[in-house]
């Protein structure tokens, strides 16, 4: 069995007394893949630092909607640097986040924070990371609107210039929207990254949306130290976890946990391109 793990943050200080053994016991249950994403320049760094201590493990880089204003001019160069590193595969997580923000200004300054980090993954070719949340927890609201309304322009840019991002911009992290919002983001060529709620036993609209769509469009994400799966809900989530996130979504699409394993995984490895 053969899984990856492509949203865990592992730097987060639940992880400070035994990180090693988290990573090692995700390698024993098959992850082969761990993808750590930063949410402030120094988160960045620290996922950097920990695909330098270990070999399964990669890193993205980007400054997360609820800290846009710790992003700005004097320091958007550290970032493009940090992104240049060769184990950072994607910008992220960077997007828009409704729920924990609701000044319209600050939603505003967002979006132009948001804007300036696609810049970053259009000049090294490495694609998004995706944070999207909403007021209310909504599946279908303005916070999707208003992320395809910015993403019009990229996608006019990139398939005028052939850009690899118009065909594979990245993913939609521990996607909630309704089926209509999945299928237009995987007809984008966006992946629809898959979290622990899909094991909550009330969350049957959330499965549908998932049954949906093609096992070809959909990643496996932890969000570790958060959003532990079943049996593990309410308790500290870790990347050995994945398991039983693939396992339900081979329940879903009836397919066994290791082909849903090798073709999630096989998904993450196109885009990030890490090899084998
Ligand atoms: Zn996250």
């Amino acid at each position: 069995m053969q899984l990856t793990d492509t949203h865990c943050h592992l730097y987060w200080n639940k992880f400070d007394e035994d990180r090693e053994a988290v990573v090692q016991r995700a390698i024993a249950a098959g992850v082969t893949r761990i993808l750590v994403p930063g949410t402030t320049i120094e988160t960045s760094k620290q996922a950097i630092d920990l695909a330098e201590t270990y070999e399964q493990v990669y890193a993205a880089v980007g400054v997360h909607p609820t800290d846009a204003e710790t992003l700005n001019e004097s320091n958007i160069n550290e970032l493009f640097r940090l992104a240049e590193h060769e184990k950072v595969v994607a910008i992220g997580e960077i997007g828009l986040d409704y729920y924990w923000v609701k000044d319209p200004a600050k939603q505003r300054h967002q979006k132009t924070v948001f804007n300036s980090q696609v810049q970053i993954a259009d000049a090294l070719n490495k694609p998004l990371v995706i944070h999207l949340r909403e007021a209310g927890d909504t599946t279908h609201g303005p916070v999707f609107d208003d992320l395809f309304q910015q993403m019009e322009f990229w996608f006019d840019t990139w398939l005028h210039d052939n850009h690899p991002l118009g065909l594979q911009p990245g993913v939609l992290h521990s996607f909630n929207g309704d089926s209509l919002l999945a299928l237009k983001a995987a007809g984008l060529g966006f992946f629809l990254g898959v979290t622990g709620p899909v094991t909550y036993p009330k969350n049957e609209t959330h499965r549908e949306m998932i049954k949906n769509l093609p096992l070809e469009r959909l990643l496996i994400e932890t969000d570790a130290p958060f959003l532990s799966p079943v049996p593990f809900r309410g308790k500290r989530n870790e990347p050995a976890f994945v398991r039983h996130i693939a396992d339900k979504i081979a329940e879903i699409h009836s397919k066994s946990p290791a082909e849903t394993a090798s073709l999630t995984a096989d998904n993450a490895k196109r885009l990030f391109a890490w090899g084998d």
